[in-house]
């Protein structure tokens, strides 16, 4: 069948509307037709060509992506046609020892989830030579064909728009709260980087009980935003030393947990610069693979921890259904997530307005 995708062909060029030939479901595989996408800032990466994912051959990126299932494969057994879900990275096997032992998000034996084995007919084709899917998933695309361990379903009362946000960058910042970060009720916060994730984990932050939420970005827009989904305090991190600001509004303590959003080795030191003793810095963005983080060993307090947070540690068949209950109550403010909603042929527009940090999320919509 013949679908309609904005395809990478080239580093560093605009995403073009192509047609690509889609496979029939096969074993455990699903049909979703994508009802909303989010544009999510490792797209983007793949973009800059400062991802690890190979970009040799025609790429269909996006992996935020919400619909309804369409067909499955004759051996699946999670979903019906007419489901609503929403797809994740965090693909699993469910059988190796980390998905054993709880942390399906760093499955260790999902190459096959992800992507057919290479001696098979690829999913996705144009003129018999493979497309490549972003993650698994390839969201910017009329529909997604992928193994039904990549998707949650979700009640048919949600939003697809929302619905989406929390398949990646809300599931990956209130996931950093709440289970990665270790936060107790009480502690003190600052978060480094105020878009799509940074919002999510002062979201995550404030349902998790902080007392103090401290957002850290370069706009002003972002910081408003911040403020308005429960970050207490704001710093602008042009007019500011962050480090220092964040001292003098915990009375020259440090925060319990400094969170890093963005990926940049720059900002992961000022957060590990900014704890408390005993704190714990959690890196959540994603760096170009020869990053280094360098701090001087005096700047960091006593036993201090520096870990990462992959996808909001999620199990994310019961995390995305329990955040989206968080929205329903509430808690969980998505609706202001959204800063600009278009088409699958405002895609490269997006990444503009992402890349001069113009929105927290734009979501596509294909209905
Ligand atoms: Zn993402
Ligand atoms: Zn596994």
């Amino acid at each position: 069948m013949h679908i309609e995708a904005a395809v990478l062909r080239k580093i560093n060029e605009p995403l073009v509307l192509e047609h690509v030939d889609m496979d029939k479901p096969r074993g455990r595989e699903i049909v979703v037709r994508t009802v909303a996408t989010g544009v999510c800032h490792s797209d983007l990466h793949v973009i800059e060509g400062i991802s690890r994912y190979p970009t040799d051959r025609p790429f269909v990126l996006g992996h935020e992506g919400a619909g309804i299932v369409e067909a499955v494969g004759p051996d699946v057994t999670y979903v019906q046609v007419g489901d609503h879900v929403v797809a994740c990275l965090s693909g699993f096997c469910g059988t190796c020892p980390q998905c054993l032992d709880g942390h399906p998000n760093v499955c260790t034996n999902n190459g096959e989830i992800i992507a057919r084995p290479t001696a098979d007919v690829p999913r996705l084709t144009q003129e018999g030579g493979l497309v490549r899917q972003f993650g698994g998933i390839g969201s910017y695309a009329e529909k997604m064909l992928m193994h039904e361990n990549m998707v949650v379903k979700i009640d048919k009362d949600i939003p697809f728009d929302r619905a989406a946000l929390v398949g990646c960058g809300v599931l990956t910042g209130v996931g950093a709260a709440l289970r990665s970060s270790g936060l107790r009720a009480g502690q003190t916060v600052a978060v480094f980087g105020a878009g799509g994730v940074g919002l999510s984990i002062i979201q995550g932050a404030k349902i998790g009980g902080a007392r103090q939420i401290i957002a850290v970005d370069q706009f002003d827009s972002k910081l408003e935003m911040a403020k308005s989904v429960g970050a207490t305090h704001t710093v602008n991190a042009t007019q500011d030393d962050p480090v220092k600001a964040v001292r003098s509004l915990t009375k020259g303590l440090g925060v319990d947990h400094a969170f890093e959003a963005v990926g940049l080795s720059k900002l992961c030191r000022m957060a590990i610069e900014s704890l408390a003793v005993r704190g714990t810095a959690t890196l959540v963005g994603v760096l170009p693979p020869e990053a280094n983080i360098e701090f001087n060993w005096l700047a960091i307090r006593p036993e201090c921890k520096v870990q990462t947070s992959r996808m909001g540690s999620n199990q994310f068949r019961t995390d995305i259904p329990n955040y989206l209950e968080f929205y329903r109550q509430g808690k969980l403010d998505l609706d202001s997530m959204i800063s600009k909603r278009g088409r699958l042929s405002d895609i490269n527009e997006a990444f503009r307005a992402m890349k001069a940090g113009e929105v927290a999320r734009s979501v596509l919509m294909f209905d």
